[in-house]
């Protein structure tokens, strides 16, 4: 039976959806502690109070979540001095993503981002039916903030703003953010997808919340996965309008935030101080470790996340199978560059030898 092609009529749409390529696991290499800095993941493991919150939960899987994840929008309107009913949550920001573009979309409308950007962004456009309008980052991997305000039609009903950009690395400045908003027409819904804003430094980045709260027509996409290290317990969640946050709610699985997620990210927004603490570290990291490729003569686009970004072109997988052979896993975009995630120090020690020994052996 699986050997006969399937007759069932699959969407159109679907020929269109690119692959998520996951960021590889550690390979072993005979000899040295393998890192995977592909994933952009947190090298710290759990609190142990969050560890607590989650092992507590555990008891009770045998349960339903709280459908309406009424506590942890509760703390998290608290904690960002918003009406709750501003909140919406999700199964990871991707999750909220999707459901973003559910609300917004219908078949051949457009939705507007810089590429290189975040590659669930054409997936999550592409299965929807509508269509991904892609506008090119400028020649310091930033976002082409004008080029991508000329992109807007009438068919456009969503743009979405990644800063700082996963996987090239620099924010978007509040004065150029306000100068966009200013020429997007206010039916058009726009997403600051925020998901490193814990690790920015530079003064210039937006207050995302403040302009979400003076316009009407703006989003801000957030998560626990990177800042927080809860990626495996899939939570994120939107900050909008009460509308659409209503309407965002509509689109989510029912039951879809498990109450390990819920309680983990409750938790970890109780130990914030502490899972800052570590981010500051990780921030520390990434300067000594962008700095020292600088000086190598790496052309490093300014690095905002947890993470840098190696133009490599077309010699981005060959560099990535160099690092796997030393036991770093790390992100190649073929054709474009590598992305390097800001991990333990041992691994950030090794991709500087790494980015050393590459430079050395191409002459
Ligand atoms: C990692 C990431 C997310 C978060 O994804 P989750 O689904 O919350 O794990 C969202 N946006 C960008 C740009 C990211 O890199």
């Amino acid at each position: 039976m699986t050997e006969q092609p399937s007759p069932v009529r699959l969407r159109s749409a679907l020929s269109g959806v690119p692959a998520y390529v996951p960021g590889k696991p550690p390979a072993p290499v005979e000899g040295v502690t393998a890192y995977k800095i592909s994933s952009n993941e947190n090298p710290h493991p759990p609190l142990p109070s969050v560890l607590d919150a989650i092992s507590q939960a555990a008891q009770s899987v045998n349960r339903y979540p709280d459908m309406g994840v009424v506590a942890l929008t509760e703390a998290l309107a608290a904690d960002l001095g918003v009406p709750v009913e501003q909140v919406a949550t999700g199964t990871g920001s991707v999750a909220v993503l999707t459901q973003l573009v559910a609300i917004t979309c219908d078949p051949g409308d457009e939705v507007v981002y810089a590429w290189r950007s975040f590659e669930a962004y054409p997936i999550v456009v592409a299965l929807s039916g509508a269509a991904s309008v892609q506008v090119p980052l400028d020649e310091h991997a930033r976002h082409d903030l004008d080029a991508m305000a000329d992109a807007i039609t009438d068919r456009t009903r969503l743009v979405l703003v990644c800063t700082p950009n996963n996987p090239t690395g620099p924010a978007v400045r509040a004065d150029e953010l306000d100068a966009f908003l200013d020429r997007v027409p206010d039916d058009v819904l726009v997403v600051i997808d925020e998901a490193y804003l814990e690790f920015t430094t530079e003064e210039s980045v937006p207050d995302a919340l403040a302009v979400a709260r003076d316009r009407p027509n703006v989003v801000v996409l957030r998560t626990f996965s990177k800042a927080y290290g809860l990626a495996g317990l899939r939570v994120g969640y939107a900050v909008a309008h009460p509308e659409i946050a209503t309407a965002l709610r509509k689109a989510a699985t029912p039951f879809g935030v498990t109450d390990l997620a819920q309680q983990a990210a409750i938790a970890s927004l109780a130990a914030r101080d502490e899972l800052l603490a570590r981010v500051e570290e990780l921030v520390a990291e990434r300067e000594r470790v962008v700095a020292a490729l600088r000086d190598q003569g790496w052309d490093v686009p300014q690095a905002q996340g947890n993470f840098c970004w190696l133009p490599l072109g077309d010699d981005a997988v060959a560099f990535a199978q160099a690092a796997q052979a030393r036991g770093l896993m790390v992100r190649p975009f073929a054709g474009d560059g590598v992305r390097c995630t800001i991990g333990e120090t041992e691994a950030n020690d090794r991709l500087v030898d790494v980015a050393r020994e590459w430079l050395s052996t191409q002459g």
